[in-house]
C-alpha cells in the first residue's frame, strides 16, 4: 500500500516523499481513511509508530479541501502533554504542509510568552499546544478557540498522568460541540475510556502493536555510573568496541558538542548532529557517519528523528531520556530487520527513576553491566 492508495492529495504526497516516507505505517493505514471520512477516532498507538502523521496528514488534507469560514481562524487544535512532543508535532506539520498554505504555531509553558504571541500574529489555522499555556493565553484574551473544527489529543494517557485532565476539560468546554475529535493514547486505562466517552462521538477504534515489542533483536544493558565518570566510560567503551558505528544520544545540543570535542581529543572520530546545525552540516555529518569515515555520531532526540541508518550495530544512551518511549525509539535504531544490535545505557543516580519507568514500559529489567576501567 502507498500513500496514493490512501487518496492523499499531490501536494502532501510530494511532501511525504521528500521526507523519505514510502509506505504508510500500520497506524497510518488504519487511521487516515477514518479521519478523511470525518469520523471521530480513538487510537491506541505509541510514539515511534508514525502516529503523528496518522492525524497530521489527513487533517491537513481536510483543511486544504475546505475553504476557511473566515481566514485566519484557528481551525485545528492539537493538545500535547509536553513541550518536546508539542515541538515534534509542530515539526511534523511543518514537514507535511510545505506545499500548502496552511500555517501552524506551537505554544508551550516554561518559556516567555512573547515569541509565541508574536507567532500567533501570523494567524495560524493549526495550533499545537500544551494545556496550561493554552489556557493561560486564552484567559489573557490572546487566543480564540471558539471556531475549532478539529481537536486532537495526543498521548492522552500521559496528559492524564501529568494531571492535565481539568485543563483539558476546561479547554473542551470552550470549543464547539460540533467538531471532529481524535484521541491518541499509548495505553487505554479506564480513565482514558471515560475521557474518550465524554469527548468523542461514535468513534472508530484502531490499535497497533506497541513499539516496545520490536526490540527483541537488541541486546540491552545498563551501566550504573556517576555523572562525572560517564565521559571516561564512553571513551573506554568506544575504544574497546568492535562496532564500526555507534550512535550516542545526549539530552542537549550543548552536551552533544561537548562530548564530540572530548572524543576527538581522545582520538576517536566523532561528529554531532543537532538542531543548531544547518541542514547542510547535518547531511554532511550523516554522510560521513554512514560511509564509515566517522565512527561516532552524537545526536539529540529531535535531530535523530527521521534519520535512517542501515546496519547500525550500537546505540549508547549517554543520558537516559525522561520519556520511556524515547528509549524504545532510540534503541529501535539498531537491531533492524533481524540483525543483532547493542543498546548500552549510562544511568546516574538522578536517572534511576527514568530507568524504572523504561523497565515498566518494556516489561523487563535491563541487564546491569559492571565497569572496570580506570
Ligand atoms: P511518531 O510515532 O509520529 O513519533 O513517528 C516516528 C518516526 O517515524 C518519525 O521520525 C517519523 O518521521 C517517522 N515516520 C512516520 N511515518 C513514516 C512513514 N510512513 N515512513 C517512514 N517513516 C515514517
Amino acid at each position: 500500500m502507498s500513500f496514493k492508495d490512501l487518496n492523499i492529495i499531490p501536494p502532501i504526497l510530494s511532501a511525504l516523499e521528500a521526507q523519505g516516507y514510502k509506505t504508510p505505517t500500520p497506524i497510518q493505514q488504519k487511521s487516515i481513511p477514518i479521519v478523511l471520512d470525518r469520523h471521530d477516532l480513538l487510537a491506541c498507538a505509541q510514539t515511534g509508530t508514525g502516529k503523528t502523521a496518522a492525524f497530521a496528514v489527513p487533517l491537513l488534507q481536510l483543511m486544504a479541501a475546505q475553504r476557511s469560514v473566515k481566514k485566519g481562524e484557528i481551525e485545528a487544535l492539537i493538545l500535547a502533554p509536553t513541550r518536546e512532543l508539542a515541538l515534534q508535532i509542530g515539526e511534523s506539520f511543518h514537514n507535511y504542509s510545505t506545499n500548502l498554505s496552511i500555517r501552524h504555531t506551537v505554544i508551550f509553558g516554561g518559556v516567555s510568552q512573547n515569541k509565541q504571541l508574536n507567532d500567533l500574529k501570523s494567524r495560524p489555522q493549526i495550533l499545537v499546544a500544551t494545556p496550561g499555556r493554552l489556557l493561560d493565553l486564552i484567559n489573557q484574551g490572546f487566543i480564540d478557540i471558539s471556531k475549532i473544527q478539529y481537536l486532537v489529543l495526543d498521548e492522552a494517557d500521559r496528559m492524564l498522568d501529568m494531571g492535565f485532565v481539568h485543563d483539558v476539560k476546561r479547554i473542551v468546554r470552550l470549543i464547539p460541540k460540533e467538531r471532529q475529535t481524535l484521541l491518541f493514547s499509548a495505553t487505554m486505562p479506564t480513565s482514558i475510556m471515560q475521557l474518550a466517552g465524554s469527548l468523542l462521538y461514535q468513534p472508530r477504534k484502531v490499535q497497533v502493536d506497541p513499539v516496545s515489542s520490536t526490540a527483541e533483536t537488541v541486546q540491552q544493558s545498563v551501566f550504573m555510573v556517576g555523572k562525572e565518570h560517564k565521559k571516561l566510560l564512553l571513551a573506554h567503551l568506544l575504544k574497546e568496541t568492535a562496532a564500526d558505528k555507534t550512535l550516542v544520544f545526549t539530552r542537549t545540543k550543548y552536551g552533544a558538542d561537548k562530548l564530540v570535542r572530548l572524543l576527538v581529543k581522545k582520538g576517536i572520530t566523532a561528529t554531532a548532529i543537532h538542531g543548531n546545525k544547518s541542514q547542510q552540516a547535518r547531511q554532511r555529518a550523516l554522510h560521513h557517519f554512514k560511509s564509515g569515515q566517522i565512527k561516532v555520531m552524537v545526536a539529540t532526540d529531535i535531530a535523530a528523528r527521521g534519520i535512517d541508518i542501515d546496519q547500525l550495530p550500537q546505540v549508547i544512551n549517554y543520558e537516559l531520556p525522561n520519556i520511556a518511549e524515547t528509549y524504545v525509539h532510540r534503541i529501535g535504531r539498531t537491531g533492524r530487520a533481524g540483525s543483532p544490535g547493542l543498546a548500552i545505557s549510562f544511568c546516574d543516580t538522578e536517572e534511576v527513576a527514568y530507568l524504572k519507568s523504561i523497565q515498566k514500559l518494556i516489561g523487563f529489567k535491563v541487564t546491569v553491566q559492571q565497569h572496570s576501567f580506570h
